[in-house]
């Protein structure tokens, strides 16, 4: 807990100025957002403020606040500390300095982090979900609780995309769409599960991190290619074993008697037919609708997607395994005397195929990037000229981190990045009752070039001024970067 000076005061209750809510709280109470609270007539932010330090082991093992012992002088060593803005809080508005603006030594760099808890009204999280099966269709609405959150996006290689919040939820519907498109962005953000209905089609369990569950069923394996590609990666191993191969994708159905992969080995034609539409040879597009069965069909029937083989071509005892691109549903046939395909035990030999296709598919998992843009006002508690802040960061002088973790910044216009959730401490993110999310957001560079860009200098404190306030140190990810490793400035650049 930390606390925050001088609110201003009515009757027994204090003022949060930290958003534009501006709650009243009265002694032992919280505001609206529970992140502030009034304690002893002092507003205090609630949450302990996060120091990433490497020193401490991997694995996450935390210390006591600060105010719970005596102070070790550890926080002095400068380049092992780094001030994330996790529970660093808010200012509001925003022409008031950041909470926070930390100067260290860096290997004899003399740097600052500026260090804010940005409140995004323009923000909303990019769901991955590594799954054959069809979820819905595009643009198809996805509901949480029963009010429009977000949308079905593209279908990715092997994965579908959902795009999850966005000013026009937050701001643009109901009072109560805008609160639960929030509520759902907190959950997912801080990676706890979170239920989702997409109109017309599945209903969901998506937690970053976590395999996604599907119409009830916890997802597995993603699958190892399309249709086409399956054909391609295994045709060698099908080569001499099969007559003909069929890969069920809701997307590129592939044929190995057609592909090129088989044509190239000298595989010969069986007089296959497929009821879809051909694309290139042995690759067929829209072979049943998409639904959750075979390959993100709606097909429970494989043998439905197919025609008469051709009797010029095709002959009795001919065989066929029809797989799809997970492995998870396969069938083997044989054609009796009237060129009909009859159902058999699948041979040990193909069985094995079978298997490697499976264990070809990587875990299924569902991923939640956070995105927003910080290229509004908020820039504005760093620096007196905003754009000087958004050309740092574009020209790479300045590194925009999130609670510490790696993000990517877009090309273009503003400061709009976008961060893995699951590579911050847990609960980085909070929110407030505008509604908007409360995300951590570090602005670090070269304590010359900030003075250059116009930044609040009187405000520069340094690292060990934070010892009477209240923050925990936890060690960093080990697969993220250290956010204060930055090599240009070791070269002067
Ligand atoms: S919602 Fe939270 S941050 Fe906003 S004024 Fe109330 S207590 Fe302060």
């Amino acid at each position: 807990m930390s606390d925050v000076v001088s609110p201003p005061k009515a009757a027994d209750k204090i003022r949060c100025d930290a958003c534009p809510v501006l709650c009243y709280i009265r002694e032992g109470h919280a505001g609206a957002c529970d992140r502030y609270a009034n304690y002893g007539g002092k507003l205090t932010r609630l949450d302990p403020h996060i120091l990433l330090n490497r020193t401490l082991s991997q694995g996450g093992s935390v210390v006591p606040f600060v105010g719970d012992k005596e102070w070790d002088g550890k926080i002095l060593l400068g380049p092992d500390t780094f001030v994330t803005a996790i529970g660093a809080g808010t200012t509001y508005p925003d022409y008031k300095p950041a909470p926070f603006i930390v100067s260290a030594d860096v290997d004899g760099v003399d740097t600052v982090t500026v260090v804010t808890e940005g409140i995004f009204s323009y923000c909303g999280v990019k769901v991955k979900i590594d799954t054959d099966r069809h979820l819905g269709r595009e643009c198809a609405v996805v509901r949480h609780a029963g009010e429009p959150v977000g949308h079905v996006t593209t279908a990715e290689y092997g994965s579908q995309m959902l795009a999850i919040g966005g000013v026009s939820h937050l701001t643009g519907g109901t009072k109560n769409e805008g609160r639960v498109t929030c509520e759902t962005l907190l959950e997912l953000c801080n990676a706890r599960p979170v239920e989702l209905e997409i109109e017309g089609g599945a209903t969901l369990v998506v937690q970053a991190g976590q395999p996604p569950i599907v119409n009830g069923v916890r997802e597995e394996r993603m699958r190892v290619g399309c249709g086409s590609a399956t054909i391609g990666m295994f045709a060698k191993q099908w080569f001499g074993k099969v007559d003909d191969v069929v890969v069920v994708d809701d997307h590129i159905t592939g044929v190995l008697s057609e592909h090129q992969a088989g044509k190239f080995l000298g595989v010969k034609d069986t007089g296959i037919k497929i009821k879809g539409r051909r694309s290139t040879p042995g690759r067929y597009f829209k072979v049943a609708d998409p639904g959750t069965g075979w390959g993100g069909t709606n097909i429970s029937d494989p043998l439905a997607i197919l025609g008469p083989f051709d009797k010029a071509e095709a002959w009795p005892g001919l065989r066929v395994l029809m797989v799809s691109t997970t492995g998870e549903h396969y069938g083997y046939f044989e054609l009796d005397e009237a060129l009909k395909p009859v159902a058999r035990a699948l041979p040990a030999m193909l069985a094995e195929s079978v298997e490697r296709i499976k264990e070809n598919c990587e875990p299924a998992l569902a991923s939640v990037l956070f995105m927003a843009g910080a290229g509004g006002s908020l820039r504005a508690g760093v620096t007196e000229n905003p754009v000087r802040l958004t050309r740092s960061v574009k020209e790479a002088f300045t590194r925009v981190t999130c609670g510490g973790a790696p993000v990517y910044v877009w090309p273009g216009g503003g400061i709009t990045f976008m961060v893995d959730v699951t590579r911050l401490p847990d609960n980085a993110f909070g929110y407030v009752p505008t509604p908007a999310l409360v995300a951590p957001i570090e602005f670090t560079l070269k304590l010359s070039d900030y003075a250059a860009l116009g930044g609040h200098m009187s405000e520069v404190r340094p690292l060990s001024s934070l010892i009477d306030d209240g923050h925990r140190e936890v060690a960093p990810r080990p697969d993220n970067p250290w956010p204060l490793g930055f090599p240009a400035w070791r070269n002067g650049g």
